[in-house]
């Protein structure tokens, strides 16, 4: 069926591709010269600050604190120095002493067409107000991911998830509408109803967290379906790190028989890195807004240096986020990608929280660090555990790995030592090794843990 058939079927998908070319959603946007780029940020982020300052108070006495003011802000260098950062408990902060939108908000509640929030998984929820047009603009973010690695309008969507106030798998719905494919709602079903409907109605792509994805699979295995041979072609991911780790997604794609791809968001932000379609990251979206990566004293790192991700939203018009951490470590490089975009890139997405980071004898160790070099053990699993215990001068840390089912018990050893070599060499420092048995480490249906601190905590 074509295009327009489908036009004639559903009505017109919300949005359209902005240009003819088949792997860019916005060709001039995606492709646009550095120069180019930069210039547009600059207007942006000029007008941002005007329409901030002017309208929210809570920004016009940040800004005012510290003597600066929006005319100040004549160049990128001048933004990037001058302008404060925020980060989330601020805006909690500010939503708590005014509830329930505090004095953070640029626009009436007359205007919201969605009320969100944050999980609150690390302390008290944000509660997230959208526009029609933020929450228009945050669902194309998604377009651009969907239209990249080739699903069109005569695709359908399985979102296997609760839904609930979590901002982003809504956003990811509509993308889909703007994409105009069709919605299937997995919502309020058991695993079992949802692979049910799977074999039933006959989705091509799946919507789910990474973990969920492997959950449902295994389950499938168990009943004795073969998710491989449904008619799932693509796989969708958010909520957590998964397809830019090569032993994550690979673990995806064989047990579903389809592409993986995952696309980072930061909730009261927006849907702010669609996945690169040859899979090598993530790639911000610099029409939808700036960003910068920092090291811990706040001063921007190298390209291919892992640091904070800062980011600047154009479209959450109802609640300004302006240079906003995110406390997401990324490794972002400049140069045009290989899929042809010319936006940065998070190779390998999101690598890990800034609260993860362990630094021992001076390097910097994270989860999707280790994560990473897993597929270097031949017969490893994606599932693992990383413990910190401390230590008598440096904290200690232990990786607990699973083989595939299969894999002889006399390998187990040689594995340990084989992995050890690799982290020692790839990372530098000296990590401890339990192999365990396939199967034994806990599963998650949501999201997977996968860090353990024993640290005590610091007051
Ligand atoms: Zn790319």
């Amino acid at each position: 069926m074509s295009i327009a058939d489908i036009n004639l079927l559903r009505g017109q998908p919300l949005l359209s591709p902005r240009s003819q070319s088949g792997s860019f959603w916005n060709e001039y946007t995606e492709t646009m010269p550095r120069e180019q780029l930069n210039e547009l940020h600059l207007k942006r982020l000029q007008a941002l600050l005007r329409y901030a300052y002017d309208r929210v108070p809570f920004y016009n006495e940040l800004y005012n604190g510290v003597g600066i003011r929006p005319e100040d802000i004549r160049t990128l260098d001048d933004f990037n120095r001058l302008v404060p950062t925020i980060d989330k408990k601020d805006l909690v902060q500010a939503q708590a002493a005014n509830p329930p939108w505090g004095d953070s908000v640029a626009l009436s509640p007359d205007y919201y067409l969605y009320h969100f929030q944050t999980s609150g998984s690390t302390g008290t929820p944000l509660r997230i107000p959208f526009s029609v047009h933020t929450q228009l603009q945050y669902g194309e973010q998604w377009a651009y991911l969907y239209w990249g690695v080739g699903i069109r309008p005569q695709d359908s969507f399985y979102f296997a998830f609760p839904w609930g106030m979590y901002t982003g798998f809504w956003s990811a719905y509509w993308g889909v509408r703007c994409l105009g494919a069709t919605v299937i709602s997995g919502g309020g079903l058991t695993s079992e109803q949802r692979l049910q409907q799977i074999q039933l109605l006959k989705p091509t792509v799946l919507v789910s967290t990474p973990t969920y994805a492997l959950y449902l699979a295994e389950l499938a295995k168990e009943l004795g379906i073969d998710t491989s041979e449904t008619t799932i072609r693509y796989t969708i991911h958010a909520g957590e790190p998964g397809p830019g780790i090569p032993t994550t997604r690979q673990a995806i794609e064989s047990a579903w028989g389809a592409k993986a791809y995952e696309l980072y968001g930061v909730g009261e932000v927006g849907a702010i890195a669609p996945g690169c379609p040859d899979q090598r990251g993530c790639h911000f979206g610099e029409d939808q807004g700036y960003a910068t990566v920092l090291d811990a004293s706040g001063n921007p790192v190298g390209p291919g240096e892992v640091g904070e991700n800062v980011v600047t939203s154009y479209i959450q018009m109802a609640q300004p986020v302006i240079k906003y951490r995110t406390h997401d470590l990324v490794r972002a490089y400049y140069d045009v990608c290989s899929c042809g975009r010319s936006w940065l890139l998070y190779e390998g997405g999101v690598l890990g929280r800034t609260d993860d980071m362990i630094t021992i004898k001076g390097t910097n160790v994270y989860p999707a660090a280790v994560e990473y070099l897993l597929s270097d053990v031949a017969g490893l699993s994606s599932h693992y555990e990383l413990h910190v215990n401390p230590g008598r001068i440096n904290d200690e840390v232990t990786v607990k790995v699973e083989p595939k089912v299969g894999t002889s018990s006399e390998r187990f050893s040689s594995m340990a030592t084989d992995l050890q070599v690799v982290l020692k060499a790839k990372i530098g420092v000296t990590i401890g090794v339990e192999v365990s048995e396939p199967g034994s480490l806990p599963r998650y249906e949501l999201k997977a843990k996968r860090f353990f601190d024993h640290r005590p905590k610091k007051v």
